[in-house]
């Protein structure tokens, strides 16, 4: 078991630095990827928020998008925050009509989900897995899980308009939230899945 994994962040859009100095203060080797040869060198990535049609194209442009749904295929441990989320999922609801994802999560995520006039809220959120002390969640323009595979586990939901709506799963070395934890200086959800990245 490495003390010290290399995880990547995904860097051709999005908030990158914040998630870099998150995953460092977990404890990781964090480096921003934006070429293929940097995709074989991490243990783990993160991808995230950001604008995931953006996200899409220029995975494809600069030549990142085979090697990383490769990767992905063979296991390698994931984490993908609101934008994020939407590019490992299997499945979109409201993407643009030629939007592709990375996938590997058996979710299907819905876009901009919680409506326009919704831009951005906070909410605390109860995940067992991350401790008592709940979870401050950013929300920004952000997905929610409309349907998920039996494989995957619900961490953590958000009740909006009579219905519980997943915000945060897990699907074996994949995780996943609709919100930015990397935004309110609470970085358990990066110490938690520099864990999985060790474990795998
Ligand atoms: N709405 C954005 C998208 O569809 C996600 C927003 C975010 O990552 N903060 O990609």
């Amino acid at each position: 078991m490495k003390a010290h994994p290399t995880i990547g962040v995904l860097a051709v859009q999005g908030d990158v630095r914040e998630h870099l100095r998150a995953l460092e203060s977990a404890g990781a080797d964090a480096i921003a990827v934006r070429r293929p040869s940097e995709v074989e060198a991490i243990d783990g990535l993160v991808i995230p928020g950001g604008e995931s049609t953006t996200m899409d194209k220029l995975c494809r442009i600069f030549e990142l998008r085979d090697p990383l749904v490769e990767r992905l295929r063979a296991g390698m441990p994931a984490y993908g925050s609101c934008a994020g989320m939407i590019m490992l999922a299997d499945r979109i609801l409201d993407g643009h009509r030629d939007q592709q994802t990375l996938g590997g999560l058996d979710i299907t995520v819905r876009r901009n989900a919680f409506g326009r006039q919704v831009h951005s809220f906070e909410d605390d959120l109860r995940i067992r897995e991350l401790g008592p002390e709940p979870v401050r969640a950013v929300f920004i323009r952000a997905p929610w899980v409309e349907e998920v595979g039996e494989g995957v586990q619900v961490l953590a939901s958000v009740h909006v308009g009579g219905a519980d709506h997943p915000v945060a799963v897990r699907q074996g070395n994949l995780l996943a939230t609709s919100f930015h934890p990397e935004v309110t200086g609470d970085h358990r959800v990066h110490a938690f899945f520099a864990d999985v990245v060790r474990r795998a």
